[in-house]
């Protein structure tokens, strides 16, 4: 009999041999998982080979005690793929193999049932009911927040996540009857009867033709390539992909269409449907039963198109053709959990190992595709222009120092605004405002002691939510009520600076008291439901402005709208972030980007304290070649990508001297294994939040050359990792949060 080797979804990167299951006939191979004993405990991990010989002595090996899967659960595509994972990534190879499946999948979920949560008590008795908990139950007091904001029933699951807590507040207030709590059947195929829009696109402009040709021509070659299809805002990306994926299907291949997750709204998924009859999609709204079903039609061939956020890219498609990742820059395609991949570098390494093509499509591609596009790496397609000749939007900045200040504080909303609001909404057009921060005040300080505050737990101000009067931090939600004096010195006023998406809201209530408004932010959108029917408001014009985070920026096509502000382009520029430049490019781009998509031309304001920075400079003349041109120069100055290669290594933990002492060590030995190269470590210092839920938070950064260089350097970190208790250490190749 051949001994097994088995990946372990533990943080020790190596693979453990083990004896073929007593009394077992087979049929057992690689991708089939199986119970093996570890420790004094019992794991399932993923069967990775069948050797026919093993290093140490097997008498000391232990048989595996179970066979999990009567088949292989993942086949040798993804196998091959997650081990590349492992590496590049400096995680286990179990913990990769693990993270590609979904959980209905890893459980084999059969249940079509699922527990949904709704407020049980009248409408006018919720504010008392979480007046009597907010001090002692806190999360109680989430979760009947949570639940009165929402006119539609929300999976207890999701509930739970988003009040950060476990199900068994939830539980709790069932049983008091203040939450009803009942089990539905679901859908199978969450977009079923979801009517397809037809796009009256007849004929390709030029430049799509152009762009396509080139992507064409690499999809007939069936050989690996990358393309970036660089296209401003309203140029008709879109479009290429679906022809694109067209040509593919026509080749009796399939393809996989990766979206940021936000984006993956109906308009999105309506328009594939409208092209393509077999399609799955994936997305975080569906049930672990929903996901199972579309994982094994994918894996049955019953669907030739995957459309899906990040964790797409593992659907099981047995012969895949092309990868289109829109919207390529954006962050949320980077995984920030163990394995930390992102899904741009994890598909263009699929599509090489399949022969497939990948095509990269962005207004606003990240300097990384960038410079790889520049290098010949990828290929380059350009869509300059929108189409129909509608021209991008003209983009006035306005200086918030020069201002004319009403009321003392420096007004929200400048004059221009104001102005291009007031025209706008006389003629029955839409606007746009964009804020990044959520909340009503992002900070709250007394004037006379200079107290600010704080949450208990992480370094950082409260943000002021004055719909619920409490000040809640936005990284581990913890929240205090406030008063009118400060907490500290009792005598001095507090005050309420900084203004977030519903300060923002109130203030345009007041200006404009006949607009019909609505604010999009996780605040607001606690379901899925729930953005999709704002969004759906929007676009049949029941909404006149809508106020938003980030959310608001992702792709959004509505042709009404003509006036967009950027309320503060400096939010995002003063982050401790060599990309905060890039970001704020790419944000001022972007939601710029949604003005005058139909017939009505449109215009932008963007607000800023900085008008002459390049980056806000570069968005405003839509010149990304010219911010690129400048922020390459910083980044070749510092070394960073897309110059060399980084990984950030973070130590946390309760004991900041055990923290410290872990950084240092993690520090030192990445600094032995870049003895003799040119690759540089920087720290360990504290990291820009120093501590976050009790946590202190230290870091290391590496800069090497290229990427074997730098594998080879973290590798080191396999020794001292994971040794001293309470303190963990995580390491993230090709980071995206430096905070
Ligand atoms: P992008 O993703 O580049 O921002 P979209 O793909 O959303 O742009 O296209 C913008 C709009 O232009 C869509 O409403 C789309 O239906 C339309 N469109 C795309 N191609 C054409 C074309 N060749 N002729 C006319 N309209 C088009
Ligand atoms: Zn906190």
């Amino acid at each position: 009999m051949p001994f097994v080797s088995v990946a372990l979804p533990l943080p020790v990167r190596r693979q453990f041999d083990y004896l073929w299951p007593e009394g077992y006939a087979g049929p057992l191979g690689p991708g089939q998982r199986v119970r093996v004993p570890f420790g004094r405990q019992s794991h399932v991990g993923f069967c990775v080979g069948l050797p026919d010989a093993v290093d140490i002595d097997p008498a000391r090996l232990k048989p595996v005690e179970d066979v999990v899967d009567p088949a292989p659960l993942v086949g040798p595509e993804l196998l091959r793929l997650t081990r590349w994972m492992a590496e590049y990534y400096a995680c286990s190879w179990g913990e990769a193999l693990s993270a590609v499946l979904p959980a209905g999948v890893k459980r084999g979920a059969k249940r079509r049932r699922v527990s949904m949560a709704r407020i049980g008590v009248p409408e006018g008795e919720v504010a008392d009911r979480i007046a009597e908990v907010q001090e002692g139950r806190p999360e109680q007091a989430r979760v009947l927040r949570l639940l009165a904001a929402s006119p539609e029933a929300i999976p207890v699951a999701d509930l739970a996540r988003r009040a950060g807590t476990s199900t068994s507040p939830i539980q709790t207030l069932a049983r008091r009857g203040l939450v009803t709590i009942e089990e539905v059947e679901v859908e199978d195929d969450p977009f079923a009867g979801l009517e397809a829009r037809l796009d009256e696109t007849e004929a390709l402009t030029p430049d799509q033709t152009k762009a396509l040709a080139a992507v064409h021509a690499a999809v007939l070659s069936g050989k690996y390539a990358s393309i970036l299809l660089w296209g401003v805002t309203g140029s008709g990306k879109t479009e290429v992909y679906i022809r694109a994926i067209a040509e593919t299907l026509a080749r009796g291949k399939q393809a996989i269409v990766l979206v940021p997750e936000i984006a993956l709204t109906p308009q999105t998924v309506r328009r594939f449907r409208a092209r393509f009859d077999r399609v799955a999609v994936l997305h975080s709204g569906l049930t672990e039963t929903q996901r199972r079903a579309q994982w094994e039609r994918i894996a049955r061939r019953e669907a030739d198109v995957v459309i899906g956020p990040r964790s797409a890219v593992f659907a099981p498609v047995a012969d895949l053709g092309l990868v289109v990742l829109d919207e390529e820059h954006e962050p949320s395609f980077k995984q920030n959990s163990t394995p930390r991949y992102h899904a741009r570098d994890v598909a263009i390494m699929r599509a090489h190992h399949a022969g497939a093509v990948v095509v990269l499509g962005s207004a606003t591609p990240s300097l990384e595709t960038w410079a790889n596009s520049m290098r010949g790496k990828y290929g380059l397609a350009i869509l300059p222009r929108r189409v129909q000749r509608r021209p991008l939007p003209p983009v006035e900045v306005v200086d918030m120092a020069r201002e004319a200040p009403v009321d003392k504080a420096t007004p929200l909303l400048s004059h221009s605004l104001v102005m291009a609001m007031r025209e706008a909404l006389g003629k029955g057009e839409q606007v746009i405002l964009f804020r990044n921060r959520r909340g009503h005040s992002t900070f709250v300080g007394c004037f006379r002691c200079h107290h600010v505050v704080r949450c208990p737990r992480c370094d950082v101000a409260l943000t002021w939510h004055a719909i619920w009067r409490r000040a809640i931090c936005h990284y581990c939600n913890h929240e205090v009520g406030l008063e009118t004096f400060c907490p500290d010195c009792k005598t001095g006023r507090l005050s309420y600076l900084g203004a977030g998406t519903e300060r923002v809201e109130s203030v345009v209530e007041k200006l404009f008291p006949e607009a019909r408004l609505a604010r999009m932010d996780s605040d607001t959108m606690v379901t899925r439901g729930a953005y999709e029917r704002v969004l759906g408001d929007f676009e049949s014009r029941k909404i006149d402005v809508l106020v938003g985070t980030q959310m608001i920026g992702k792709g959004l096509d509505f042709p009404e709208v003509t006036v967009v502000g950027v309320l503060s382009a400096d939010s995002v520029l003063h982050f401790p972030d060599f990309r905060s430049a890039e970001r704020t490019f790419q944000l001022i781009t972007q939601v710029a980007g949604r003005a005058g998509r139909g017939e009505r031309p449109g215009r932008v304001v963007v607000q800023t304290l900085t008008p002459l920075h390049y980056a806000v400079q570069a968005a405003a003349r839509h010149d990304f070649r010219a911010f690129v041109e400048k922020d390459l120069v910083h980044r070749k100055e510092l070394g960073y990508p897309p110059f060399g290669r980084l990984a950030r290594v973070v130590c946390h933990g309760p004991d900041e001297e055990a923290v410290h002492r872990a950084a240092e060590r993690a520090a030192a030995a990445l600094l032995q294994a870049a003895g003799g190269t040119s690759a540089q470590v920087l720290g360990p210092s504290p990291c820009p939040l120093p501590r976050l839920e009790d946590r202190f938070r230290w870091h290391v950064l590496v800069k090497a050359g290229g990427p074997s260089e730098l594998a080879r350097i973290v590798a080191a970190l396999d020794l001292v990792k994971g040794a001293s208790g309470k303190t963990q250490t995580t390491i993230d190749v090709d980071p995206l949060d430096m905070i």
